[in-house]
Protein backbone atom coordinates (compact mmCIF):
# COMPACT_ATOMS: atom_id res chain seq x y z
CA UNK A 1 0.00 0.00 0.00
CA UNK A 2 3.25 2.75 0.80
CA UNK A 3 4.37 2.34 -2.56
CA UNK A 4 1.10 2.38 -4.18
CA UNK A 5 0.88 5.91 -2.18
CA UNK A 6 4.25 6.64 -3.64
CA UNK A 7 3.37 5.84 -7.49
CA UNK A 8 0.28 8.00 -6.80
CA UNK A 9 2.36 11.08 -5.75
CA UNK A 10 5.49 10.38 -8.14
CA UNK A 11 2.51 10.76 -10.85
CA UNK A 12 1.23 13.45 -9.87
CA UNK A 13 4.46 15.39 -9.63
CA UNK A 14 4.80 14.10 -12.93
CA UNK A 15 1.34 15.95 -14.09
CA UNK A 16 2.81 19.26 -12.96
CA UNK A 17 6.41 18.93 -14.50
CA UNK A 18 4.39 18.11 -17.93
CA UNK A 19 1.51 20.28 -17.44
CA UNK A 20 0.69 23.24 -20.28
CA UNK A 21 -1.14 25.88 -18.04
CA UNK A 22 -2.40 28.81 -19.97
CA UNK A 23 -0.30 31.14 -19.10
CA UNK A 24 2.60 28.88 -20.52
CA UNK A 25 -0.07 28.29 -23.41
CA UNK A 26 0.05 32.50 -23.77
CA UNK A 27 3.86 32.44 -23.22
CA UNK A 28 4.83 29.76 -26.34
CA UNK A 29 2.34 32.00 -28.41
CA UNK A 30 4.49 35.23 -27.80
CA UNK A 31 7.48 33.73 -28.41
CA UNK A 32 6.19 31.88 -31.54
CA UNK A 33 5.40 35.35 -32.98
CA UNK A 34 8.83 37.04 -32.09
CA UNK A 35 10.94 33.96 -33.63
CA UNK A 36 8.20 33.92 -36.27
CA UNK A 37 9.18 37.56 -36.67
CA UNK A 38 13.04 37.04 -36.95
CA UNK A 39 12.81 33.74 -38.88
CA UNK A 40 11.49 35.72 -41.69
CA UNK A 41 13.41 38.54 -41.58
CA UNK A 42 16.37 36.52 -42.17
CA UNK A 43 17.59 36.80 -38.23
CA UNK A 44 18.65 34.19 -35.71
CA UNK A 45 15.46 32.27 -34.84
CA UNK A 46 14.69 28.55 -34.10
CA UNK A 47 11.55 28.70 -37.12
CA UNK A 48 13.44 28.83 -39.82
CA UNK A 49 10.33 30.16 -41.88
CA UNK A 50 11.40 28.72 -45.74
CA UNK A 51 9.52 30.51 -48.76
CA UNK A 52 8.00 27.51 -50.62
CA UNK A 53 7.78 28.65 -53.89
CA UNK A 54 4.48 27.33 -54.06
CA UNK A 55 0.93 29.76 -53.02
CA UNK A 56 -2.59 27.60 -53.05
CA UNK A 57 -4.44 25.80 -55.34
CA UNK A 58 -7.33 27.53 -57.04
CA UNK A 59 -9.41 23.68 -57.09
CA UNK A 60 -9.73 23.79 -60.65
CA UNK A 61 -5.96 21.84 -61.44
CA UNK A 62 -6.89 19.27 -63.22
CA UNK A 63 -5.16 15.89 -64.83
CA UNK A 64 -3.05 12.76 -63.23
CA UNK A 65 0.01 13.44 -61.40
CA UNK A 66 2.80 11.35 -59.82
CA UNK A 67 4.02 11.97 -56.67
CA UNK A 68 6.79 10.70 -53.87
CA UNK A 69 6.48 10.81 -50.40
CA UNK A 70 9.47 10.72 -48.50
CA UNK A 71 8.09 11.09 -44.77
CA UNK A 72 9.97 9.82 -41.71
CA UNK A 73 9.01 5.91 -41.53
CA UNK A 74 7.46 5.26 -44.63
CA UNK A 75 8.39 6.14 -48.45
CA UNK A 76 5.41 6.12 -51.09
CA UNK A 77 4.80 6.06 -54.52
CA UNK A 78 1.47 7.52 -55.74
CA UNK A 79 -0.27 8.31 -59.01
CA UNK A 80 -2.89 10.94 -58.06
CA UNK A 81 -5.98 11.79 -59.93
CA UNK A 82 -7.57 15.86 -59.74
CA UNK A 83 -10.91 16.59 -61.50
CA UNK A 84 -10.79 19.94 -61.05
CA UNK A 85 -13.62 19.69 -58.89
CA UNK A 86 -11.32 19.81 -55.68
CA UNK A 87 -11.32 16.11 -55.71
CA UNK A 88 -7.90 14.51 -55.48
CA UNK A 89 -8.14 10.40 -55.61
CA UNK A 90 -5.27 8.46 -54.71
CA UNK A 91 -5.30 6.18 -58.39
CA UNK A 92 -2.47 3.35 -57.18
CA UNK A 93 0.19 3.91 -54.08
CA UNK A 94 2.61 1.81 -53.04
CA UNK A 95 4.02 1.88 -49.66
CA UNK A 96 7.51 0.89 -48.81
CA UNK A 97 9.38 1.27 -45.27
CA UNK A 98 13.07 2.32 -45.32
CA UNK A 99 15.29 0.71 -44.35
CA UNK A 100 17.09 1.75 -41.17
CA UNK A 101 20.78 1.12 -42.65
CA UNK A 102 19.88 3.64 -45.94
CA UNK A 103 18.54 5.78 -43.59
CA UNK A 104 22.04 5.94 -42.19
CA UNK A 105 23.88 5.16 -45.01
CA UNK A 106 25.26 6.76 -47.72
CA UNK A 107 23.57 9.45 -50.28
CA UNK A 108 23.99 7.44 -53.22
CA UNK A 109 21.97 4.34 -51.72
CA UNK A 110 19.13 5.93 -50.43
CA UNK A 111 18.22 7.39 -53.45
CA UNK A 112 19.18 4.64 -55.71
CA UNK A 113 16.37 2.98 -52.87
CA UNK A 114 13.95 5.52 -54.62
CA UNK A 115 14.56 5.10 -57.78
CA UNK A 116 14.04 1.50 -57.54
CA UNK A 117 10.64 1.30 -55.95
CA UNK A 118 9.69 4.30 -58.40
CA UNK A 119 10.53 1.16 -61.22
CA UNK A 120 8.35 -1.51 -59.06
CA UNK A 121 5.83 0.94 -59.12
CA UNK A 122 5.67 1.30 -62.61
CA UNK A 123 6.42 -2.55 -62.98
CA UNK A 124 3.45 -3.04 -60.94
CA UNK A 125 0.94 -0.69 -61.66
CA UNK A 126 1.38 -1.49 -65.80
CA UNK A 127 2.44 2.00 -66.20
CA UNK A 128 4.07 3.26 -69.64
CA UNK A 129 7.72 3.83 -69.97
CA UNK A 130 6.95 5.58 -73.19
CA UNK A 131 5.47 8.94 -72.27
CA UNK A 132 6.79 11.51 -70.20
CA UNK A 133 6.09 12.11 -66.84
CA UNK A 134 6.19 14.90 -64.06
CA UNK A 135 6.87 14.08 -60.89
CA UNK A 136 6.29 15.97 -57.49
CA UNK A 137 8.81 15.38 -54.56
CA UNK A 138 7.28 15.03 -51.01
CA UNK A 139 10.77 15.72 -48.82
CA UNK A 140 9.67 15.80 -44.87
CA UNK A 141 13.09 17.54 -44.38
CA UNK A 142 14.13 21.36 -43.81
CA UNK A 143 15.48 22.07 -47.20
CA UNK A 144 16.34 25.70 -48.52
CA UNK A 145 14.56 26.40 -51.83
CA UNK A 146 15.67 28.12 -54.69
CA UNK A 147 13.00 27.70 -57.15
CA UNK A 148 10.10 25.42 -56.67
CA UNK A 149 12.05 22.66 -58.18
CA UNK A 150 14.98 22.62 -56.56
CA UNK A 151 16.26 22.53 -52.66
CA UNK A 152 19.21 22.20 -50.67
CA UNK A 153 18.22 19.85 -47.36
CA UNK A 154 19.51 21.90 -44.60
CA UNK A 155 20.14 19.05 -41.98
CA UNK A 156 18.67 15.77 -41.61
CA UNK A 157 16.05 15.18 -38.35
CA UNK A 158 13.64 12.11 -37.67
CA UNK A 159 16.73 9.47 -37.01
CA UNK A 160 18.11 10.11 -40.68
CA UNK A 161 21.77 10.91 -40.99
CA UNK A 162 22.27 9.58 -44.64
CA UNK A 163 25.86 11.13 -45.28
CA UNK A 164 26.55 13.29 -48.55
CA UNK A 165 23.38 14.67 -48.27
CA UNK A 166 22.82 17.63 -46.08
CA UNK A 167 24.15 21.15 -48.59
CA UNK A 168 22.78 19.66 -51.89
CA UNK A 169 20.02 19.98 -53.87
CA UNK A 170 17.91 16.28 -53.11
CA UNK A 171 15.95 16.98 -56.59
CA UNK A 172 18.94 16.55 -58.78
CA UNK A 173 19.73 13.61 -56.01
CA UNK A 174 17.19 11.84 -57.08
CA UNK A 175 17.16 13.14 -60.82
CA UNK A 176 20.37 10.91 -61.09
CA UNK A 177 19.20 8.45 -59.57
CA UNK A 178 16.63 8.05 -61.97
CA UNK A 179 18.68 8.37 -64.42
CA UNK A 180 21.30 5.56 -62.86
CA UNK A 181 17.94 3.62 -63.18
CA UNK A 182 16.99 4.34 -66.65
CA UNK A 183 13.86 6.46 -65.34
CA UNK A 184 15.13 9.61 -67.27
CA UNK A 185 11.77 9.63 -69.00
CA UNK A 186 10.55 10.91 -65.79
CA UNK A 187 10.87 15.08 -64.71
CA UNK A 188 10.91 16.10 -60.76
CA UNK A 189 8.62 19.14 -61.08
CA UNK A 190 8.30 20.39 -57.94
CA UNK A 191 9.61 19.73 -54.59
CA UNK A 192 7.52 20.27 -51.51
CA UNK A 193 7.72 19.29 -47.72
CA UNK A 194 4.88 17.69 -46.37
CA UNK A 195 3.10 20.24 -44.13
CA UNK A 196 3.25 22.22 -47.80
CA UNK A 197 1.31 19.87 -49.41
CA UNK A 198 -1.06 18.81 -46.67
CA UNK A 199 -1.75 22.38 -46.66
CA UNK A 200 -2.60 22.14 -50.67
CA UNK A 201 -4.20 19.12 -49.90
CA UNK A 202 -6.82 20.88 -47.46
CA UNK A 203 -6.92 24.15 -49.49
CA UNK A 204 -7.48 21.71 -52.71
CA UNK A 205 -11.25 20.63 -51.46
CA UNK A 206 -11.65 24.07 -48.85
CA UNK A 207 -11.09 27.47 -49.71
CA UNK A 208 -11.30 28.12 -45.62
CA UNK A 209 -8.41 26.21 -45.00
CA UNK A 210 -4.94 28.11 -44.54
CA UNK A 211 -2.81 26.40 -42.36
CA UNK A 212 -0.96 22.44 -42.56
CA UNK A 213 -0.01 20.73 -39.77
CA UNK A 214 2.06 17.78 -39.73
CA UNK A 215 1.86 15.53 -36.39
CA UNK A 216 3.19 11.84 -37.09
CA UNK A 217 6.80 10.77 -36.66
CA UNK A 218 7.92 14.50 -37.18
CA UNK A 219 5.92 17.88 -36.44
CA UNK A 220 5.33 20.85 -38.53
CA UNK A 221 3.51 23.47 -40.25
CA UNK A 222 2.91 25.66 -42.99
CA UNK A 223 0.76 29.00 -43.42
CA UNK A 224 0.56 31.33 -46.57
CA UNK A 225 2.19 34.14 -46.03
CA UNK A 226 2.30 37.43 -48.05
CA UNK A 227 5.44 37.66 -50.04
CA UNK A 228 6.43 40.93 -49.02
CA UNK A 229 6.58 40.25 -45.26
CA UNK A 230 9.00 37.79 -45.96
CA UNK A 231 12.10 40.21 -45.44
CA UNK A 232 14.62 38.18 -45.85
CA UNK A 233 13.55 37.45 -49.92
CA UNK A 234 12.39 41.13 -51.11
CA UNK A 235 12.42 39.92 -54.75
CA UNK A 236 9.56 37.45 -53.70
CA UNK A 237 7.12 40.20 -53.31
CA UNK A 238 5.58 39.71 -56.82
CA UNK A 239 4.85 36.21 -55.95
CA UNK A 240 1.93 37.61 -53.91
CA UNK A 241 1.05 34.78 -51.39
CA UNK A 242 3.37 32.18 -50.61
CA UNK A 243 2.92 29.06 -48.04
CA UNK A 244 5.79 29.33 -45.47
CA UNK A 245 7.39 26.21 -44.17
CA UNK A 246 7.63 27.07 -40.12
CA UNK A 247 10.19 23.99 -39.36
CA UNK A 248 8.63 24.22 -35.59
CA UNK A 249 9.70 21.15 -34.85
CA UNK A 250 12.84 23.28 -33.98
CA UNK A 251 10.69 25.68 -31.78
CA UNK A 252 13.09 26.14 -28.81
CA UNK A 253 11.46 28.54 -26.41
CA UNK A 254 9.80 26.15 -23.97
CA UNK A 255 9.70 24.47 -20.50
CA UNK A 256 11.73 21.76 -20.53
CA UNK A 257 12.25 18.54 -17.69
CA UNK A 258 14.56 16.44 -16.48
CA UNK A 259 13.62 13.28 -19.19
CA UNK A 260 13.46 16.35 -22.13
CA UNK A 261 17.15 17.19 -21.42
CA UNK A 262 17.92 13.83 -21.13
CA UNK A 263 16.05 12.46 -24.22
CA UNK A 264 17.74 15.69 -26.05
CA UNK A 265 21.50 15.17 -24.73
CA UNK A 266 21.56 11.14 -26.28
CA UNK A 267 20.27 11.96 -29.20
CA UNK A 268 21.90 12.27 -32.74
CA UNK A 269 20.66 15.77 -33.06
CA UNK A 270 21.18 17.28 -29.35
CA UNK A 271 19.92 20.70 -29.38
CA UNK A 272 18.00 20.83 -31.99
CA UNK A 273 14.04 19.62 -32.86
CA UNK A 274 13.20 20.68 -29.33
CA UNK A 275 10.11 21.03 -29.78
CA UNK A 276 9.91 18.10 -31.89
CA UNK A 277 11.51 16.07 -29.31
CA UNK A 278 8.48 16.76 -26.71
CA UNK A 279 5.30 16.39 -29.20
CA UNK A 280 5.95 14.34 -32.27
CA UNK A 281 5.51 10.65 -32.24
CA UNK A 282 8.96 9.42 -32.61
CA UNK A 283 9.67 10.48 -28.86
CA UNK A 284 6.76 10.13 -27.20
CA UNK A 285 6.94 6.56 -26.19
CA UNK A 286 10.95 7.09 -25.52
CA UNK A 287 9.75 9.84 -22.79
CA UNK A 288 7.49 7.50 -21.48
CA UNK A 289 10.04 5.01 -21.22
CA UNK A 290 12.56 7.38 -19.42
CA UNK A 291 9.77 8.08 -17.20
CA UNK A 292 9.14 4.16 -16.43
CA UNK A 293 13.12 3.21 -15.70
CA UNK A 294 13.35 6.49 -13.43
CA UNK A 295 9.83 5.11 -11.68
CA UNK A 296 11.10 0.87 -11.40
CA UNK A 297 14.58 2.51 -10.01
CA UNK A 298 12.82 4.34 -7.22
CA UNK A 299 10.80 1.42 -6.46
CA UNK A 300 7.26 2.33 -7.59
CA UNK A 301 6.94 -0.38 -10.71
CA UNK A 302 7.39 -3.97 -10.80
CA UNK A 303 8.75 -4.27 -7.65
CA UNK A 304 11.66 -2.27 -8.45
CA UNK A 305 13.27 -4.90 -10.49
CA UNK A 306 14.60 -3.38 -14.09
CA UNK A 307 12.64 -4.76 -16.80
CA UNK A 308 14.58 -5.68 -20.18
CA UNK A 309 11.48 -4.55 -22.36
CA UNK A 310 12.37 -1.19 -21.23
CA UNK A 311 16.43 -1.17 -21.31
CA UNK A 312 16.63 0.02 -24.75
CA UNK A 313 16.31 3.44 -26.24
CA UNK A 314 13.14 3.95 -28.16
CA UNK A 315 12.05 0.64 -27.00
CA UNK A 316 8.95 2.15 -26.56
CA UNK A 317 6.45 3.04 -28.80
CA UNK A 318 4.01 5.87 -29.06
CA UNK A 319 2.25 3.31 -31.18
CA UNK A 320 2.67 1.41 -27.63
CA UNK A 321 0.98 3.98 -25.56
CA UNK A 322 -1.60 4.54 -27.78
CA UNK A 323 -2.49 1.04 -28.07
CA UNK A 324 -2.51 0.73 -24.10
CA UNK A 325 -4.54 3.93 -23.83
CA UNK A 326 -7.22 2.53 -25.82
CA UNK A 327 -7.71 -0.79 -23.59
CA UNK A 328 -5.02 -3.35 -25.53
CA UNK A 329 -2.77 -5.45 -23.84
CA UNK A 330 0.77 -4.39 -24.82
CA UNK A 331 3.00 -5.82 -22.38
CA UNK A 332 2.81 -9.40 -23.38
CA UNK A 333 3.93 -8.20 -27.25
CA UNK A 334 6.99 -6.70 -25.10
CA UNK A 335 7.88 -10.09 -23.66
CA UNK A 336 6.31 -9.14 -20.20
CA UNK A 337 4.59 -11.51 -18.20
CA UNK A 338 2.34 -10.84 -15.21
CA UNK A 339 2.46 -7.11 -15.27
CA UNK A 340 -0.17 -6.02 -12.41
CA UNK A 341 -3.01 -4.00 -12.79
CA UNK A 342 -1.35 -1.39 -10.73
CA UNK A 343 1.65 -1.12 -12.63
CA UNK A 344 -0.65 -1.31 -15.98
CA UNK A 345 -2.61 1.64 -14.91
CA UNK A 346 0.57 3.56 -13.80
CA UNK A 347 2.31 3.13 -17.57
CA UNK A 348 -1.42 4.40 -18.92
CA UNK A 349 -0.98 6.96 -16.79
CA UNK A 350 2.33 8.07 -17.73
CA UNK A 351 1.04 7.74 -21.84
CA UNK A 352 -1.82 9.96 -20.71
CA UNK A 353 0.28 12.88 -18.99
CA UNK A 354 3.06 12.61 -22.16
CA UNK A 355 1.02 12.65 -24.99
CA UNK A 356 -1.64 15.11 -23.58
CA UNK A 357 1.50 17.29 -23.06
CA UNK A 358 2.29 17.09 -26.68
CA UNK A 359 -1.25 17.69 -27.56
CA UNK A 360 -1.44 21.08 -25.74
CA UNK A 361 2.22 22.27 -26.97
CA UNK A 362 0.69 21.47 -30.33
CA UNK A 363 -2.43 23.17 -30.14
CA UNK A 364 -0.53 26.56 -28.73
CA UNK A 365 2.00 26.15 -31.88
CA UNK A 366 -1.50 26.02 -33.89
CA UNK A 367 -3.22 28.73 -31.43
CA UNK A 368 0.40 31.01 -32.73
CA UNK A 369 0.36 30.59 -36.30
CA UNK A 370 -3.82 31.16 -36.79
CA UNK A 371 -3.47 34.32 -34.35
CA UNK A 372 -0.32 35.61 -36.51
CA UNK A 373 -2.59 35.56 -39.60
CA UNK A 374 -5.80 37.16 -37.68
CA UNK A 375 -5.10 38.29 -34.57
CA UNK A 376 -8.58 38.84 -32.97
CA UNK A 377 -9.92 35.13 -34.81
CA UNK A 378 -12.19 37.58 -37.18
CA UNK A 379 -12.40 34.59 -39.83
CA UNK A 380 -12.84 31.02 -39.67
CA UNK A 381 -9.64 28.94 -40.23
CA UNK A 382 -9.10 25.03 -41.22
CA UNK A 383 -6.37 23.52 -40.09
CA UNK A 384 -5.34 20.67 -42.33
CA UNK A 385 -3.59 18.21 -40.24
CA UNK A 386 -2.03 14.41 -41.47
CA UNK A 387 -0.37 12.06 -39.34
CA UNK A 388 -0.59 8.63 -37.24
CA UNK A 389 0.11 10.71 -33.75
CA UNK A 390 -3.58 13.05 -34.32
CA UNK A 391 -5.24 10.56 -36.24
CA UNK A 392 -4.95 7.21 -33.92
CA UNK A 393 -4.50 8.61 -30.39
CA UNK A 394 -7.26 8.44 -28.40
CA UNK A 395 -8.20 11.64 -26.95
CA UNK A 396 -5.11 13.65 -28.73
CA UNK A 397 -7.72 15.57 -30.98
CA UNK A 398 -9.26 15.82 -27.35
CA UNK A 399 -6.77 17.49 -25.59
CA UNK A 400 -6.07 20.13 -28.65
CA UNK A 401 -9.19 21.26 -28.75
CA UNK A 402 -9.83 21.85 -25.21
CA UNK A 403 -6.80 23.98 -25.21
CA UNK A 404 -8.17 26.01 -27.86
CA UNK A 405 -10.90 26.53 -25.59
CA UNK A 406 -8.86 27.56 -22.44
CA UNK A 407 -7.24 29.91 -25.36
CA UNK A 408 -10.24 31.22 -26.80
CA UNK A 409 -13.45 30.16 -25.01
CA UNK A 410 -16.11 30.28 -27.88
CA UNK A 411 -14.18 32.10 -30.64
CA UNK A 412 -12.03 28.34 -30.80
CA UNK A 413 -15.05 27.16 -32.85
CA UNK A 414 -13.61 28.96 -35.17
CA UNK A 415 -10.48 26.88 -35.60
CA UNK A 416 -11.77 23.81 -37.24
CA UNK A 417 -8.78 20.79 -36.75
CA UNK A 418 -9.31 18.48 -40.08
CA UNK A 419 -7.75 15.77 -40.79
CA UNK A 420 -6.42 15.09 -43.91
CA UNK A 421 -5.19 11.49 -44.88
CA UNK A 422 -2.30 10.87 -46.68
CA UNK A 423 -2.35 15.22 -47.16
CA UNK A 424 1.22 14.80 -47.94
CA UNK A 425 1.28 12.23 -50.81
CA UNK A 426 -1.74 14.10 -52.39
CA UNK A 427 -1.20 17.45 -51.98
CA UNK A 428 2.51 17.43 -53.65
CA UNK A 429 0.75 15.73 -56.59
CA UNK A 430 -1.50 18.75 -56.46
CA UNK A 431 2.02 21.19 -56.11
CA UNK A 432 2.93 19.21 -59.96
CA UNK A 433 -0.35 20.91 -60.75
CA UNK A 434 0.09 24.48 -59.64
CA UNK A 435 3.91 24.23 -60.19
CA UNK A 436 2.86 24.18 -64.06
CA UNK A 437 0.80 27.92 -63.55
CA UNK A 438 3.09 29.48 -60.99
CA UNK A 439 4.13 32.69 -61.50
CA UNK A 440 7.23 32.25 -58.93
P1 LIG B 1 5.25 9.63 -41.32
O1 LIG B 1 5.45 10.58 -40.19
O2 LIG B 1 6.40 8.77 -41.56
O3 LIG B 1 4.75 10.30 -42.55
P2 LIG B 1 2.84 8.67 -39.95
O4 LIG B 1 2.09 9.94 -40.08
O5 LIG B 1 2.07 7.42 -40.17
O6 LIG B 1 4.11 8.58 -40.88
O7 LIG B 1 3.44 8.67 -38.48
C1 LIG B 1 4.13 7.56 -38.00
C2 LIG B 1 4.39 7.80 -36.52
O8 LIG B 1 3.16 7.88 -35.82
C3 LIG B 1 5.17 6.68 -35.90
O9 LIG B 1 6.52 7.06 -35.81
C4 LIG B 1 4.59 6.58 -34.51
O10 LIG B 1 5.34 7.37 -33.64
C5 LIG B 1 3.23 7.19 -34.59
N1 LIG B 1 2.15 6.19 -34.59
C6 LIG B 1 2.03 5.08 -35.35
N2 LIG B 1 0.91 4.41 -35.06
C7 LIG B 1 0.30 5.11 -34.08
C8 LIG B 1 -0.91 4.93 -33.35
N3 LIG B 1 -1.70 3.87 -33.53
N4 LIG B 1 -1.22 5.88 -32.45
C9 LIG B 1 -0.42 6.94 -32.25
N5 LIG B 1 0.73 7.15 -32.88
C10 LIG B 1 1.08 6.25 -33.79
MG1 LIG C 1 3.62 11.68 -43.49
Amino acid sequence: MKDLRNADRFLSHLESLFSVTFEDARAIIGHFHQEMRYGLAGEESSLKMLPSFVGRPQGTEKGQFLALDLGGTNFRVLAVALDGKGHAAIVAVCKVAIPQELMQGACDGLFDFIADSIQAFFREHRLSQQQAYALAFTFSFPVEQSSIASGKLIEWTKGFTASGVEGRDVVALLSEALKRRELGFIRVAALANDTVGTLVAGSYAEPSCDMGVILGTGTNACYPEKAARIRKRPELEACGEMIVNTEWGNFDKLKTNVYDRLLDGASRNAGRQRLEKMVSGMYLGEIARRVIVEMTGQGLLFEGKGQAAFAGEYALTAEHLSMLSGGSDIFAGLGLADVSAADGQAIREIGRIVSTRSARIAGAAIAAVVTWMDAHLEAGHTVAIDGSLFEKYPGYQDAMRLLLQDLFGNRAARIKLELVRDGSGIGSAIIGAVAASSRC
